[in-house]
């Protein structure tokens, strides 16, 4: 009789707190980022003491050790066969070869644990030219940190799918992190049911939407989760636009945004992917892309909608 009571009064109290608050009530999981840890990994990445973290500069090495460093704290593992995060790989500069350094965790799940989500953002960036530095605030020290954040929030939790966070490097040389990635670890490109790529996922302070492309996704969900998708989308933290309308005229050439960045390298293998990103903008590829002129709200409601629509796919796809 008294747990009735209580439970009576408990659920009047329930229903008037929601009627006085509002009528939309937000999923616990929705901002289950933490926005100052967030703001901490983008701050010390695009600190002008890594010089823009140009692959094969000192700023470049210690960017790849930051990450190894957030993974290890978090519980993350090692790829399995691999004793480090750090994987590193060949590649041509100009005329001549360097070594990179790809940084990769990994994260069993309980069901489908040979099928693999792989969770990509690339932190390096064009480095120094004379002394003006490009942080690469936004590219993509942003994409970095919600990565990092996304994967400390999934560390703590149960995933049908295992995970793969890929941090590459060298995008900026031709996507050739990815592209190592893909070649070194094949038959884990073939269990693969998607790559999710983040590159700048901030902004400036006139952004107001993330944009979405995706390649073959629609074979991953049945219809009625399609739709479901489509409504989780249509609800995020920050207004989720698909594709891009961004004309030859305003960017001056046309871009392919299927191989604009990592995701690139998996679309080439007919990987399905999902990239988010805000799209060029007045600070892109110049020393005005800094932790002052980034929208830090922004990257923050982006990384709790792209780990909440992460949740959602690990959940729903087949
Ligand atoms: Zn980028």
């Amino acid at each position: 009789m008294l747990l009735r009571s209580i439970c009576f009064f408990t659920a009047i109290i329930l229903l008037v707190g929601c009627k006085s608050t509002s009528s939309f009530v937000v999923p616990p999981e929705y901002y289950a980022i933490d926005q100052q840890s967030l703001s901490s990994h983008v701050h010390y990445l695009a600190d002008d003491a890594l010089k823009g973290r140009a692959s094969n500069t000192e700023g470049n090495d210690q960017s790849a050790l930051y990450i190894a460093e957030q993974l290890a704290s978090f519980n993350i593992l090692t790829l399995p066969e691999q004793k480090n995060y750090l994987v590193p790989f060949k590649l041509k500069k100009h005329s001549s070869y360097i070594v990179g350094n790809n940084v990769i965790g990994y994260k069993k799940g309980t069901d489908k644990a040979n099928h693999y989500i792989i969770l990509s953002a690339h932190f390096d960036h064009i480095g120094q030219k004379g002394n003006r530095i490009f942080n690469g605030a936004d590219d993509n020290a942003s994409g970095v940190s919600g990565l990092l954040e996304i994967a400390k929030t999934l560390a703590a939790q149960e995933t049908k799918y295992s995970f793969i966070f890929l941090f590459t490097d060298s995008e900026e040389i031709n996507l050739s992190g990815a592209k190592a990635f893909t070649k070194m670890f094949p038959d884990i490109v073939k269990q693969t049911k998607v790559n999710v790529n983040l590159d700048m996922i901030a902004g400036t302070n006139t952004t107001k939407q993330l944009h979405i492309v995706s390649y073959k996704i629609n074979k991953l969900l049945n219809q009625s989760n399609a739709s479901l998708f489509k409504q989780l989308r249509k609800k995020s933290a920050v207004k989720v636009k698909k594709g891009f309308n961004q004309s030859r005229k305003s960017l001056g050439r046309n871009r392919n945004w299927n191989i604009a960045s990592d995701h690139g390298a998996f679309y080439k293998l007919g990987v399905p992917f999902i990239y988010y990103g805000v799209g060029e903008h007045v600070h892109y590829h110049r020393p005005t892309d800094n932790y002052e002129n980034l929208n830090k709200k922004f990257l923050w409601l982006a990384s709790n909608t792209i780990y909440q629509h992460l949740r959602f796919l690990d959940k729903h796809i087949q």
